[in-house]
């Protein structure tokens, strides 16, 4: 087996130490014998948008947003939209995850419009979101830090990821974090999110070897580590919130 990773807008997206979602999904596939590859998509013609079985989608800055959402507008967002109906997964944190959505309407400027694959809309609100980010789910807990204006709401083809113990997660209302839609996640989870919710990363990454291989089986690994951090910095959060 073989892993294709496509990482959407890294030079303007990845901020927060988001790109070590991409690292983390790399390693997990290649501690278990699993050749991994990522390559760049960023604004401009996209070469082989076919090839990612999972595509990462970072956090930036609102004007980098608006670059990216103009970017999506056009070709490359129908090649975004194709290549999640041929069953590649996407994860995406913050500014990727808003821009995934119908639109991003910042605190400043024109609303941004969304490459329409998440049921969910954004709009900017006065006071940022900081800090810890402790998430309860029925599949596993998360950990990670959150830094957004954004309120982001979610419309009924979108599940939540978990809800939130710690912090304010979608919109500091209604205690939702992130969105699920078929293989697509997205989350305010920086941190980076998948080094230390392990779980997490090993269900995006049986979706995109699902994409182009049969009875995907992933060899449990030692995540002593990664269970530590994640621990680590729940007590953290909990202590801080
Ligand atoms: N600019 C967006 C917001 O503030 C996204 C920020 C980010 O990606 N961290 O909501």
């Amino acid at each position: 087996m073989d892993l294709r990773i496509g990482h959407l807008y890294p030079d303007l997206m990845s901020i927060y130490g988001d790109k070590g979602n991409v690292i983390a999904l790399s390693q997990r596939a290649r501690w278990r014998g699993i050749a991994a590859e990522v390559r760049p998509y960023s604004v401009g013609e996209w070469r082989e948008p076919e090839w990612p079985d999972v595509w990462f989608f970072g956090g930036g800055q609102d004007q980098g947003q608006d670059l990216v959402g103009a970017d999506l507008a056009g070709r490359n967002g129908e090649s975004l939209r194709k290549s999640v109906a041929s069953g590649a997964a996407i994860f995406s944190v913050c500014g990727g995850y808003q821009l995934l959505g119908t639109e991003y309407v910042p605190e400043v400027g024109a609303a941004i419009p969304g490459a329409g694959i998440l049921d969910v809309t954004t709009r900017a609100g006065r006071k940022r979101f900081v800090g810890n980010l402790v998430v309860d789910s029925a599949d596993g807990p998360l950990v990670g830090f959150e830094n957004h204006s954004g309120r982001t709401y979610l419309g009924p083809k979108a599940v939540p990821l978990g809800s939130v113990v710690v912090g304010n997660g979608n919109n500091g209302e209604d205690k939702t974090e992130g969105a699920i839609q078929g293989k697509v996640i997205g989350c305010y989870l920086h941190g980076s999110c998948l080094p230390k919710n392990p779980w997490l990363a090993d269900r995006l990454l049986q979706w995109a070897l699902e994409r182009r291989h049969t009875d995907v089986k992933l060899a449990k690994l030692d995540d002593e580590a990664e269970l530590a951090a994640r621990t680590q910095a729940t007590e953290v959060a909990q202590a801080r919130p």
